[in-house]
């Protein structure tokens, strides 16, 4: 490795279990440790829900909304990186789709980045391929621009990768670059280490001598189960088979609309449950939100009251350099709210809304 400088951003995603007592607690969904996304959109959210309001002459509420502003945050990470990589005239690339559907999402970002006087670029994995190279200090040039950090804001599906893009992908990887996130924070961030993380002792393990914060996130652990192939794995697998509502099957996959639950999480388990087929997925304890009631104002969709249930994402942003935490913190939150009968998919896959906390 050519580069000391990690920049990680995640987004760690939570829903408001209700449990069999009763008592809401935040269980963590999952967190995301590449292209974490929305940070710039709903850095606009309070805004507009705080106009909207004052238009219904709720200005009280409206004060009371969460001042909220990821995408400064997570510039001024990038922008940690980008100093601590050295060179003024190096730019920030940003790692973008083949169809850039989230684009106003990304230039939130970029243009924190603009103001503070780093250049950026956006380029897409093929034209890294056909115009990108290293140097013999393995420094990244794109078009002939020396890059400092590169964000990816693509690459988290396998149809991202065909042989020319893992081939950009290497370069990137082996370049001074600093990336967000470099490969091994990326694998960090699957279903199976989510899994592997909640075992007992292993938090205990990762923090030694901080029992409580251990304690503390541990109590947003929802039941997670391996399926290797022995004895626990058949265990949790029967039982699921029996029971498939307790449970979503989650595969090592990003993006929403890849989990399976009820009947089809039962006949999915049923066929690959003798082969090491199962060990691609892991279960989950499924998390029961209270539902509540709301507006979702979508596109070519009628306005109608409907029951709701709300994720919240808190945005992280760290800047590592060997072993020296340079930068570790909380940049602002996200809350996507959705119709109920949407087991999966998030505002991306067209289901779930942008939406913003109202603390009561
Ligand atoms: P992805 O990486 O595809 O976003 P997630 O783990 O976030 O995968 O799951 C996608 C969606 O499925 C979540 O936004 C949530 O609505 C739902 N989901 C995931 N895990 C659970 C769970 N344990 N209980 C209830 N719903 C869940
Ligand atoms: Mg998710």
């Amino acid at each position: 490795l050519c580069q000391s400088v990690f920049l990680g951003i995640n987004r760690s995603d939570y829903m408001f279990d209700c449990g069999l007592d009763g008592a809401p607690a935040l269980k963590q969904i999952e967190i995301n440790t590449i292209a974490a996304s929305f940070g710039g959109l709903t850095s606009r959210t309070a805004a507009v829900h705080g106009r909207v309001l004052k238009v219904l002459g709720r200005s009280e509420e409206a004060s009371r909304l969460l001042p909220n502003n990821p995408a400064r945050g997570l510039a001024l990470g990038i922008a940690r990186a980008w100093e601590l990589y050295g060179s003024q005239k190096a730019v920030v690339m940003f790692l973008v789709e083949e169809v850039q559907r989230n684009i106003f999402d990304q230039r939130c970002v970029e243009n924190e980045l603009w103001s503070r006087d780093i250049r950026v670029i956006r380029r897409r994995f093929r034209e890294v391929f056909e115009r990108g190279c290293l140097d013999a200090a393995r420094r990244l040039y794109v078009d002939g621009q020396e890059v400092a950090v590169v964000y990816y804001r693509e690459g988290y599906v396998p149809k991202n990768y065909d042989q020319q893009n893992w081939e950009a992908r290497l370069l990137l990887e082996r370049s001074r670059a600093v990336k967000c996130p470099d490969i091994a924070t990326q694998l960090a961030g699957t279903k199976k280490v989510q899994q592997e993380l909640s075992r007992p002792g292993t938090l205990e393990r990762l923090l030694p001598g901080c029992a409580q914060a251990a304690a503390r996130i541990r109590a947003t652990f929802a039941g997670l189960y391996s399926l290797d192939m022995g004895e626990e794995g058949d265990r949790i697998a029967a039982v699921a088979i029996a029971e498939p509502d307790r449970f979503v099957l989650k595969p090592q996959r990003e993006g929403g609309g890849n989990n399976l639950y009820g009947e089809e999480l039962r006949q999915v388990l049923e066929k690959v449950k003798d082969s090491p087929e199962r060990t691609s997925y892991i279960l989950m304890d499924k998390i029961k939100p209270q539902p509540s009631m709301n507006y979702l104002l979508r596109a070519h969709s009628p306005l109608q009251v409907s029951e709701c249930i709300s994720e919240l994402g808190i945005f992280g942003v760290y800047v590592r350099q060997g072993k020296e935490m340079v930068m570790n913190e909380a940049a602002g939150h996200l809350l996507r709210t959705k119709a109920i009968e949407h087991a999966d998919g998030g505002v991306a896959a067209g289901v779930a809304v942008l939406d913003t906390p109202y603390l009561v």
